[in-house]
């Protein structure tokens, strides 16, 4: 047997992780000290651990393992494409069936004439395909000084250079600097943000934010707009009803690109194959991965209207593109989960089972001392924690020490929750049951309780002073 399906105990795997595994966000001391989890098995909405635990993975892995774990088809095509054909490029006019199966139905799947795949490894690959691709448009159309992207504050959108910069993550900038030519503005947090004003105020005013940093920057500077329709890893930002038309309309009234990132709200996420129909954004250009192949195998791409792929077209090669572009393993796997999510209704299932289903639960979470708002788009969903309520307060401790402390009751009590600043989120696999989604919403609330105790009994429900 080899180490992997005979593995050695958990203390030994822990002390080999921790001298030898570089962890992506993880502070690494915490692993020395601690160890970290070891996942070793995947069925449905369940983990398992070294230990045999059995947790209940409310965040789909990373927002991705939409169709849930162990679906042996995605294996059986992995392995006979393998065979077939493991791997060739698509790069100087060669091509393969599994990327051009998979380019045909996400055309079909997606609305509008986004007809155009250009695919990519990741999100944050596709992300920086994105920033060369709008900028090469302008540049096509004779107006190269069009190269500034606006994006948002707290907003996500990976962690490549270009994908960092682009995000509106303070800590993630000061690791290693931004690329040039990105400027931010605010995002549409009401509860965190949002002040005296109504959420239909707040919505308006920072969606003109964008309309004043065109003007502050010349629209002839200006070559696209991107944002996620729910915002993510920023604590699932639900924005006010108003944001996105008046986004959309000043997009349209300056004639800049629209990007919608779409990495964890396409593929059925929000209860529509993608966010922008849920929200009503008509985005020039879609970025797509996690749900695209529920995470059985790494791959993203932009989905590119016919306008933006025609100019960019008409400029001749692009010099841009990956080794993996469009990888015959890969996007075998992504259709095989396409057609699982289509035929099996997964989709008609999050909006008219599982969505309505947690709304209820998860918005009664509200009656919980410690939860503020609850918010639930599909099958995202967070619950704002603070010390009062009715004013909307922080917690006078560091941000993050309460959410903190609460994910951590959450997986002592085998239930993956994660905790965004003092904002707990879920994403659960959307093929999650009521039956499973009521042991989820139990051990969140064993969770909330426990922290809440410890809290109190620490002297921590306390708020900032305004
Ligand atoms: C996860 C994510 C990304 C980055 O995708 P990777 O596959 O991790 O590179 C980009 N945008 C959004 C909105 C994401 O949530």
């Amino acid at each position: 047997m080899n180490m992997i399906t005979n593995h050695l105990p958990t203390a030994e795997l822990q002390a080999l992780d921790a001298a030898h595994h570089m962890h992506p966000f993880t502070d690494a001391n915490g692993l020395a000290t601690k160890g970290a989890r070891i996942i070793t098995r995947g069925k449905g909405v369940w983990l398992t651990d070294s230990e045999g635990n059995r947790i209940i993975d409310g965040m789909a892995g990373l927002w991705c393992v939409n169709i849930g774990y162990g679906r042996k088809e995605l294996a059986e095509v992995a392995a006979r494409q393998m065979e077939e054909l493991a791997y060739y490029n698509t790069f100087f006019q060669t091509t393969h069936v599994p990327a051009i199966a998979l380019a045909a139905k996400i055309a079909e799947l997606a609305p509008g004439d986004l007809n155009h795949v250009f695919f990519a490894g990741s999100g944050s690959e596709a992300n920086d395909t994105n920033i060369r691709l709008v900028r090469r448009y302008w540049q096509v159309k004779g107006m190269p000084e069009k190269r500034v992207i606006i994006a948002r504050k707290n907003g996500y959108h990976g962690s490549t250079m270009g994908g960092g910069s682009l995000g509106g993550m303070a800590p993630i900038h000061a690791h290693g600097g931004m690329i040039d030519g990105i400027e931010h503005i605010g995002q549409p947090y009401w509860w965190g943000e949002g002040g005296d004003m109504t959420e239909a105020e707040f919505g308006l005013l920072r969606a003109r934010e964008l309309e004043d940093k065109i003007l502050e920057l010349g629209v002839d500077k200006v070559a696209a707009f991107i944002g996620e329709p729910v915002q993510g890893a920023g604590g699932v930002i639900v924005p006010p009803a108003t944001y996105w038309p008046e986004i959309q309309r000043i997009c349209d009234k300056y004639g800049i690109l629209l990007i919608a990132d779409e990495v964890i709200t396409g593929f059925g996420r929000t209860g529509n194959w993608f966010g922008s129909q849920t929200f009503g954004i008509r985005p020039h250009i879609m970025t797509i991965a996690k749900g695209l192949s529920s995470g059985y195998q790494p791959i993203g791409g932009s989905i590119v209207c016919d306008e933006v792929a025609r100019v960019v077209a008409e400029g001749g090669e692009f010099f841009h593109g990956y080794t993996y572009s469009g990888h015959p393993v890969a996007a075998a796997v992504a259709l095989e989960n396409l057609r699982i999510l289509q035929e099996e209704h997964i989709i008609e299932h999050v909006r008219d089972v599982a969505h309505p289903y947690l709304r209820e639960r998860w918005e009664a979470l509200t009656e919980h001392p410690l939860v503020g708002e609850a918010k639930l788009v599909g099958l995202m969903g967070s619950i704002a924690l603070t010390p009062d309520k009715a004013k909307r307060a922080k917690f006078a401790s560091e941000a993050g020490t309460v959410g903190f402390r609460t994910r951590e009751r959450c997986f002592a009590n085998n239930l993956i929750m994660r905790h965004v600043g003092d904002r707990m989120i879920i994403s659960p696999p959307l093929v999650i049951t009521p039956a499973e989604i009521d042991i989820l919403i139990e051990r969140a609330k064993t969770s909330l309780d426990e922290s809440y105790a410890s809290l109190k009994a620490d002297g921590l429900l306390v708020a900032k002073a305004e």
